[in-house]
């Protein structure tokens, strides 16, 4: 560990608090119920466009940013969702969670859990927030240079760098999905982390 960054780059470990809401001024998520977030700045852990509006920020600011769909979570397609059976599912799902399905070429789909009734739930391609433009409120609380092995893995291991997780592989670069203590929105999710 080096002393503290200055200011948000690349390979930088941010250290916030957020509140994430929809254009109707709805609150989806905030940190306020898990407490400080982490995540490694350039390594695409956020969304594009909160990432890049948070660079350059420093310790102590406090700001609002603005993401269209773009930089978010793109735009719906008009694929129709589809059923699936509650027994085929993970018992613990709920609405708004993102699940991998497997093709039949052997390649990996997200798909995410509109609606849960009766027997079934009904599986999106489309994230709940695709088309929407996002509103974050952010308060920097800190910053720390990553470790190596955050550099290695492209992802935050928690506040202070010492969170362990288990040997899977790491996220591929740019990829997201780091952190189970949020749902969806901010820091995308999946069913495969073990942070
Ligand atoms: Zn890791």
């Amino acid at each position: 560990m080096t002393t503290a960054p200055a200011t948000i780059q690349d390979g930088v470990v941010v250290l916030f608090e957020y509140t994430l809401s929809d254009d109707k001024g709805n609150i989806i998520e905030t940190s306020d119920e898990v407490g400080v977030q982490a995540y490694l700045h350039g390594s695409g852990n956020v969304v594009a466009g909160l990432e890049r509006q948070l660079a350059g920020h420093k310790t102590g600011d406090a700001f609002t940013v603005t993401v269209a769909p773009d930089e978010g979570y793109g735009f719906p397609d008009d694929s129709a969702p589809e059923p699936v059976l509650l027994t085929d599912l993970p018992a613990e799902i709920e609405e708004g969670m993102p699940i991998f399905a497997e093709l039949e070429d052997g390649s990996d789909i997200e798909l995410w859990i509109q609606s849960i009734d009766g027997e079934h739930a009904m599986l999106s391609q489309n994230h709940p927030l695709a088309g929407v433009t996002l509103t974050f409120d952010v308060e920097i609380k800190g910053l720390r240079a990553a470790t190596e092995s955050e550099l290695t893995h492209r992802h935050a291991h928690g506040i202070d760098g010492t969170e362990t997780h288990g040997d899977e592989a790491p996220d591929a670069p740019g990829e997201n999905g780091v952190q189970n203590s949020v749902r969806n929105g901010i820091l995308d999710v999946g069913d495969d982390t073990v942070h």
